[in-house]
């Protein structure tokens, strides 16, 4: 078969783990675009990839030199990710290791990752929209407090400055951010532009949604969040595409979503560790977006009540423009945090006899009370009194949790699960016992102490079926007295008007943990969770249940506030050279024959990475990590760290090189993760 010569050279991203590109030739009179798909030969089979770059090919008679194969067929007319997401999602696998052709395909719908064009229906959707000129929409809005008014004016004022830098908006919980966020965006809409609202949670979008659509009336927005069906996704994607939809709002991966018109980015809640990717391509979904801001060159606002060390410490070094808000709307009273030590008493339901008697003033007074405890389940664990046996998962190194409801045992980790055993299994004991309690316990057990009150218990167990978390929502918004238990799932976002006293349990865990960075995480969700208690005219309190009441930190906290407790965490991070004095990245192993293979492998790692690299990198490990097993798998750690980032990528990068010979890896998993967060 003879060829026409080639006109091109393609470079193309496929969707396999290479981090080259691969090339490819093409005969076609024009080019296909950067962003466009192509379909490849790749070994025997047929592949789709992405147009990266295109060069045009020698002349003629260099001909001998072509080993290159060529392109089966083009299948975009029209560039999937504009020129500027591209250039982000190629960054973004060089900056977090990872490779390239999966970057770019997991960042595109499901449909557009298969080998086929697109129907003409959706290649019309694609096509550029032209945003009509709004008249603004004149509306009934609030009042802006003078507080509100001033961070507005600052933030406008700022984006006046050349270059632009990120801001931090840092008001406290119920400060009016998201009105903020409203005013920034209300003349950029007026303009046409586009505006992207990252969240970290999918409970978040729907209220946000509806304050968004309050204010700007019938705008068309776009939604992506992981919940969304493959079709749903593909459309949300398109209206983004095309410019139709002005407001564009989701969790972490929608940093991924193309907005030719982009004119405005807002990060909701930046501190939030769900913005961080655990597995695979691990971004963080923050700082891909800063970047996103900068190579386009326009603003971007990150709120939160609780910034990250990493924020505070970009604010104080002018890398962020920096704007508090103090104050809440409206009422100027701050909850009431106090400190309950458990030790004195004995518990009632988990709970102190002052704690109980404040629920029992509060629910008198017709007002509600949340109580606040992280463990879903009964019971964390079910032993043995008489020889000791306790019930573990045979595929992690945890205790299995006994839930009620379900009467079954439960792991956390792998999700594994087992009919509860009648007697012990190692001494035949009938009488088994649980241990510790989880928020199905504290339901029974609240509804014991006060069976006169309602109980409304949320978590992820009592909400799974459809319509039961909005059942639930609605109860607790009819303001009656009542009790509401619940986890993480209630940290963040919910307004309960009639909510004034809120009570933590069993945080002692995360006080004693030796992850370094427990302390800002648990600084956060107290932060947070007290964020709850207290609207409008009345005033809120917070107790903290511990065991630990002398906590250093824990004073800092309650005494001074977020800001103080987070400089004094800094002060650490300082002397350790950790984040965000230094620069850190975590090697995980995982195997399934033994914890001396993932440790014997990390260590191969570490004797190469000394071979390759200068004398700036320093090694923690390898060690197995702190859930030593999961799923089967032995799992050990190796970690990083540096205070030049240039070191630590080129050592990365060294060791990733496909010419370097890695240790023998069979049954070895093992991955990079760049800014790690999560050492579990
Ligand atoms: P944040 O995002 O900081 O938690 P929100 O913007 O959700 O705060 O505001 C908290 C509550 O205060 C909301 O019910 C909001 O409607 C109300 N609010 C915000 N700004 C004002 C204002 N200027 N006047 C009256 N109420 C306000
Ligand atoms: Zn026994
Ligand atoms: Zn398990």
């Amino acid at each position: 078969m003879t060829q026409d010569h080639p006109r091109y050279i393609l470079h193309v991203a496929v969707p396999r783990p290479l981090r080259t590109l691969l090339s490819y030739t093409c005969a076609d009179e024009s080019a296909p675009k950067p962003g466009s798909r192509v379909l490849i030969p790749l070994g025997k089979q047929h592949a789709v990839g992405l147009v990266i770059r295109v060069e045009t090919a020698p002349p003629e008679d260099a001909d001998s030199r072509f080993t290159l194969k060529p392109v089966e067929a083009i299948l975009d007319t029209t560039p999937l990710p504009d020129a500027h997401l591209l250039e982000l999602l190629q960054w973004g696998a060089r900056y977090y290791h990872h490779p390239v052709g999966e970057v770019i395909f997991s960042a595109l719908p499901v449909a557009l990752r298969k080998p086929k064009p697109l129907s003409s229906r959706l290649q019309k959707l694609l096509g550029r929209y032209e945003a009509p000129s709004l008249a603004p929409v004149e509306r009934n809005h609030l009042q802006l407090t003078d507080e509100q008014q001033f961070c507005l004016h600052s933030i406008e004022q700022w984006n006046l400055q050349a270059p632009l830098r990120p801001i931090l908006l840092h008001g406290i919980t119920g400060s009016g951010k998201t009105e903020i966020y409203l005013r920034l965006i209300a003349p950029l809409f007026a303009a046409g532009k586009q505006v992207l609202v990252i969240v970290p949670e999918i409970g978040l979008t729907p209220q946000l949604l509806l304050r968004f659509a309050h204010f700007f009336g019938d705008t068309p927005m776009a939604c992506l969040h992981s919940a969304l069906s493959d079709g749903e996704r593909m459309k949300a994607w398109l209206q983004a595409r095309s410019g139709e939809a002005r407001i564009i709002i989701g969790t972490r991966s929608a940093i991924f979503t193309p907005a030719p018109n982009l004119a405005l980015i807002v990060i909701d809640e930046e501190h939030d560790a769900s913005l961080k990717q655990q597995e695979g391509f691990r971004y963080h979904a923050r700082d891909l977006a800063i970047k996103r801001a900068q190579m386009l060159n326009i603003p971007i606002v990150m709120g939160t009540a609780t910034p990250s060390l990493e924020s505070l410490y970009n604010a104080d070094t002018a890398r962020f423009h920096y704007v508090r808000l103090n104050q809440r709307p409206g009422t100027t009273r701050k909850p009431d945090l106090q400190i309950q030590d458990t030790r004195p008493f004995e518990l009632q339901a988990g709970l102190t006899p002052h704690s109980l008697q404040a629920i029992r003033t509060t629910l008198a007074r017709g007002e509600q009370v949340m109580v606040f405890l992280n463990r879903r389940g009964f019971a964390p664990a079910l032993y043995c009194p008489s020889c000791g046996w306790q019930a573990s998962c045979q595929h992690c190194s945890v205790k299995m949790t006994w839930h009620a409801r379900r009467n079954k045992l439960v792991c956390h980790h792998c999700g594994a699960d087992q009919a509860t055993p009648l007697r012990c299994p190692q001494c035949q004991n009938p009488q088994l016992t649980t241990q510790g309690q989880g928020t199905e316990r504290l339901e029974l057990a609240l509804q014991t102490h006060f069976p006169a009150a309602v109980v409304v218990r949320i978590d992820r167990d009592s909400t799974s079926r459809k319509g039961e978390l909005e059942a639930k929502f609605a109860t607790v918004r009819s303001n009656d007295p009542l009790i509401l238990v619940g986890t993480q799932m209630l940290a963040k976002g919910h307004d309960f008007p009639n909510l004034t006293l809120v009570i933590i349990l069993d945080i002692d865990q995360s006080l004693l943990s030796t992850d370094y960075r427990a302390l800002e995480r648990l600084g956060q969700l107290l932060i947070q969770v007290a964020g709850r208690a207290g609207r409008a005219d009345k005033a809120g309190k917070v107790i903290l249940q511990t065991s630990q009441p002398d906590h250093p930190m824990l004073h800092q906290l309650v005494g001074h506030g977020y800001t103080p407790f987070a400089r004094q965490l800094l002060e650490d991070r300082k002397r350790w050279h950790f984040p965000p004095f230094g620069y850190q990245a975590l090697i995980r192993a995982s195997s399934t024959a033994s914890m001396e293979k993932a440790l014997q492998f990390l260590e191969q790692i570490s004797q190469l990475l000394i071979v390759t690299d200068g004398a700036d990198i320093q090694r923690l490990g390898p060690i197995p990590a702190l859930l030593e097993k999961r799923a089967n798998r032995y799992r050990a750690q190796l970690l990083l760290g540096s205070q030049h980032r240039a070191a630590l990528h080129a050592a990365l990068l060294q060791l990733l090189n496909p010419s370097v010979k890695l240790p023998g890896r069979s049954g070895i998993r093992w991955s990079v993760d760049v800014d790690p967060i999560d050492f579990s």
